[in-house]
């Protein structure tokens, strides 16, 4: 067996992993009669009590639909719901909470905006996205491209895993009107310098949409500092509920944006005649929405301030080292996606193994990854390869795991490679 002694980074120590595993129940059981060690954490992270509390207590004591005024148990739900959204603002740092609307996840958030710009397109516009999209940041545009005769165009990215600059200046020309591009790569781990990007579209009058889905579990989003145009993500990376996410977008854009779709709460009056939109951010949510996701998104948020950020950084990033300086116990491991400036996702391949095949076997040791194309065909086209093994690691991840990580891929490349 390979040594995996490595010494423990000083950093790391400051942040009680222990303390902060028994917030999440999920975390301590066995699968496959092998303790679970959980690191498929960019495709849905877990939830800590306190988001499972305030869900239930939200529907055990102040269940109601919102915005009704017209009894004690709807102002409070009303209370929670946009006492959630303030947080989400908070968060995020925008500016008002007219800016934060609620949807479904980053996919609903993105297609709301290419539907909602789509006015604003004609033939022969460009959007620019980058090679390491994900689908929900490719696809939406390619629909609304077909629509109105823009066009989708991809920025290179380089062999490392990062943002190729000089092909993002040389595609940056007069018929560019969208830059939608993702802040952390959910196969890489790239963290893309999107501010100074966002800051050369401003210059030229192109409207900015970041993907921040995999951003937002390692780090605060400045939508302010960064001066996006629009700023997406989803609860349940965040270690909040499924099925809500956020669209934080500048409310002159959203003032002029006409509706995505239409029904109840999104309209001001209707009538056979005419019918008029509510006020933002009210005119994007048709329907009833999702309350207690979005109290439980609130509570994710409240929990996560409670930790000690710099710390849990500093953690996280003790594990992305551990696991780079692990790769060469495991021959003809390669990773995919070595750009300086990383959250702690780390895709492989290794000589001799199909990824699913990787996948399949640490399960039965009870290591959860994930294997395939991750949403990002194009990204896959550009590595030759049909799909990687990911491991994306959270806060509440360990260096225990990390090493119980290469032990499993040691065991499997000796016994299947
Ligand atoms: N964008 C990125 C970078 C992602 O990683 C994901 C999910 O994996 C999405 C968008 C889509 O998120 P959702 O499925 O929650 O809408």
């Amino acid at each position: 067996m390979t040594d995996l002694s490595v010494a423990n980074s000083a950093s790391a120590a400051a942040f009680d992993v222990e303390a902060v595993r028994r917030d999440f129940p999920i975390l301590s059981q066995q699968v496959n009669g092998k303790p679970l060690v959980y690191l498929d954490n960019g495709a849905s992270a877990q939830k800590p009590v306190a988001v499972l509390d305030a869900m239930d207590r939200y529907y055990r004591e102040m269940h109601s639909n919102v915005h009704r005024g017209a009894h004690t148990l709807g102002d409070r739900a009303t209370a929670a719901f946009e006492g959630a959204r303030e947080t989400v603002r908070n968060f995020v740092n925008a500016a008002s909470t007219r800016e934060i609307i609620w949807t479904r996840g980053t996919t609903e958030a993105i297609n709301l905006v290419a539907n909602g710009l789509a006015p604003r397109l004609k033939s022969g516009d460009e959007i620019l996205v980058s090679h390491m999209e994900h689908h929900a940041n490719i696809v939406p545009w390619q629909m609304i491209a077909e629509r109105t005769g823009a066009k989708v165009v991809p920025i290179q990215v380089t062999p490392e895993g990062e943002l190729d600059l000089d092909s993002f200046n040389s595609l940056l020309n007069d018929r560019t009107r969208i830059l939608a591009i993702t802040h952390v790569s959910n196969v890489l781990g790239t963290v893309n310098p999107v501010a100074p990007l966002i800051e050369q579209a401003k210059k030229r009058g192109i409207l900015t949409l970041i993907d921040g889905a995999q951003a937002v579990p390692h780090f605060k989003p400045d939508v302010q500092a960064l001066g996006c145009d629009f700023y997406v993500f989803s609860s349940h990376k965040l270690f909040g509920p499924t099925g809500i996410g956020v669209l934080y977008g500048k409310a002159q854009l959203l003032e002029e944006m006409p509706p995505y779709q239409g029904g109840g709460e999104m309209i001001e009056r209707v009538s056979f005649e005419r019918t008029t939109w509510n006020v933002l951010p009210y005119k994007f949510e048709a329907g009833t929405p999702a309350i207690a996701e979005a109290v439980g998104l609130g509570a994710a948020i409240d929990y996560l301030d409670s930790l000690d950020r710099g710390a849990m950084e500093a953690a996280e990033k003790a594990l992305l080292e551990r696991a780079n300086q692990l790769v060469e116990t495991v021959p003809g491991m390669e990773i995919i996606g070595t750009a300086a400036n990383k959250v702690p996702v780390m895709s492989f391949k290794i000589a001799g193994l199909h990824p699913s095949d990787i996948g399949t076997l640490l399960d039965q040791q009870g290591i959860a990854i994930r294997t395939g194309h991750h949403c990002a065909m194009p990204l896959m086209d550009f590595y030759g390869v049909p799909g990687t093994a990911r491991a994306s690691f959270a806060f509440y991840n360990t260096l225990d795991e990390v090493d119980k990580l290469f032990t499993g891929l040691q065991k499997i490349q000796r016994l299947f490679a």
